[in-house]
């Protein structure tokens, strides 16, 4: 990763940052927050990212422990598999979640979708779980000022292009979690 698109992409997280802490001070209610990790566990599809996000997971996942990266690579690989035979999960857990503690093992690296599920709203379908949906419509004086998440991806595209599927990224055997012997 360049300096240059990383400080791009970090200046990016920061806008997103400012965005979700400022929701949150205005409404101390949000559940969005640490334990929570039913959007980990639900995702309506495989990670799909742009080349800097790959570069920056793959990089996060190169730096854990070999016995976690040991067990990243057979989750990568069996969604590879169902991916293959078109056999998919109504819930796809996200390989990269610890799914005994519900916490993101590369949180530091974690994709855009990761930062703004929960706060970011778009004209073709809003990023948020139906527990928000039903707290923020059962308060009838909530005024959420929402993020802009097509704002947000037309940014990440001009600095980190289209996004690429799962099983492309992972088709360079290169990507996949490199454990001792591969
Ligand atoms: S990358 Fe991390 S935050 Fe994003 S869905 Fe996976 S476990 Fe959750």
């Amino acid at each position: 990763m360049s300096e240059d698109s990383y400080q791009q992409l970090q200046v990016l997280d920061e806008r997103i940052e400012l965005r979700v802490k400022a929701i949150r001070n205005e409404n101390d209610w949000w559940l969005c927050k640490r334990g929570c990790d039913h959007c980990c566990r639900h995702l309506a599809s495989p990670p799909e990212l742009s080349h800097l996000e790959w570069m920056r997971v793959d990089e996060a996942v190169a730096a854990l422990d070999i016995s976690v990266r040991s067990e990243i690579k057979k989750k990568i690989n069996l969604l590879l598999m169902q991916i293959a035979s078109n056999n998919m999960p109504t819930h796809i857990i996200c390989p990269y979640l610890d799914e005994d503690s519900g916490s993101c093992l590369i949180y530091d690296a974690r994709p855009i979708i990761c930062r703004i599920y929960g706060y970011f709203v778009a004209r073709d379908g809003d990023f948020y779980c139906k527990f928000i949906e039903t707290e923020v419509s059962s308060r009838v004086d909530s005024n959420v000022v929402w993020g802009n998440a097509e704002a947000v991806y037309n940014t990440l595209n001009q600095i980190s292009g289209e996004p690429i599927p799962f099983e492309v990224h992972y088709s360079q055997a290169t990507s996949l979690p490199c454990i001792e012997g591969c």
